[in-house]
């Protein structure tokens, strides 16, 4: 190990800023949203059966909720302008504005050079959690997805079930391309109710026991017409271990909510990112 410099602890004592102070980004209307919320129908529902995936679209206007049923369940969610695929989550971008878990308030960020909100959470039912004294908090987006190929890296596996795998059949069957065709727009997830951290020690990834239970739901507002996928993930409840038959695992619902007409006065889809996009050429 380096010998440490003589200040070194001086530069440790050194207090952090936030990178990215969210005073300035645009805030949404979220009274109005929950007045719309609360007078919303279900016009249809998507069920992710345990292990696969399912896709649904959403036009810009209406909501969707993920909805815990049966029993503890971690979902892993990928978004797409529904028209456009090259429009999807970003998900390091949407951690580096709000945080490593999203709750109520907080935006699903699209990747350049769109970069505008895609989905705004209008309800988390386990908003209580707040963060635990190992560091874990819910509905993070600091995880990846599970695929087959870490698998193959770490065991020498060939495991069909991951959340990567499911995501890529559901867009498959969303838009009729093949599995390799659909294969590079699967992207980094919302890990839904998943419960997650680094570890104080050595600040490893780490998950624990979701405390999702069967009612529990996470609810968006969509932004723009979305095209998502949700995988019932095979780690279930992701207490012990993912990527294989072992867990115990549950369906996921997928509720997509119309707002009655009017309910949504004054607000408007957000335009894509203002920047001109010529980078200094
Ligand atoms: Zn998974």
């Amino acid at each position: 190990m380096s010998q440490a410099p003589a200040d070194a602890d001086a530069r440790r004592a050194i207090a952090p800023v936030i990178c990215y102070p969210p005073q300035t980004l645009p805030q949404p209307d979220i009274a109005l949203y929950a007045a719309a919320l609360d007078r919303a129908e279900t016009v249809s529902v998507a069920v992710a059966a345990p292990r696969e995936a399912c896709h649904f679209r959403v036009k810009a206007g209406q909501f969707f909720r993920i909805v815990s049923v049966e029993g503890p369940q971690v979902g892993d969610l990928n978004l797409w302008q529904d028209g456009d695929l090259s429009e999807r989550f970003y998900s390091g971008k949407t951690r580096a504005l709000h945080g490593t878990h999203v709750s109520t308030g907080q935006r699903l960020w699209s990747a350049f050079p769109h970069l505008r909100p895609m989905a705004t959470i209008v309800e988390d039912t386990l908003d209580w959690y707040g963060i635990d004294a190992y560091g874990g908090a819910v509905h993070d987006v600091i995880g990846t997805r599970c695929d087959p190929y870490t698998g193959n890296l770490l065991s020498g596996t060939q495991y069909h079930h991951c959340c990567h795998s499911n995501l890529i059949r559901a867009l498959s069957d969303a838009t009729g391309m093949t599995p390799q065709e659909a294969e590079p727009h699967v992207h980094d997830v919302l890990n839904v109710f998943m419960c997650t951290g680094f570890t104080r020690d050595t600040g490893q990834y780490f998950m624990k026991a979701s405390p999702v239970r069967p009612g529990d739901h996470l609810t968006f507002f969509a932004e723009i017409d979305l095209l998502g996928a949700l995988s019932a993930c095979p780690g279930g409840d992701c207490s012990s271990e993912h990527s294989s038959d072992t867990a115990q695992c549950y369906p996921l619902r997928v509720e997509i909510l119309q707002p009655k007409a009017g309910a949504l006065a004054g607000w408007q889809s957000p335009a894509r990112n203002g920047y001109d996009g010529s980078h200094g050429r």
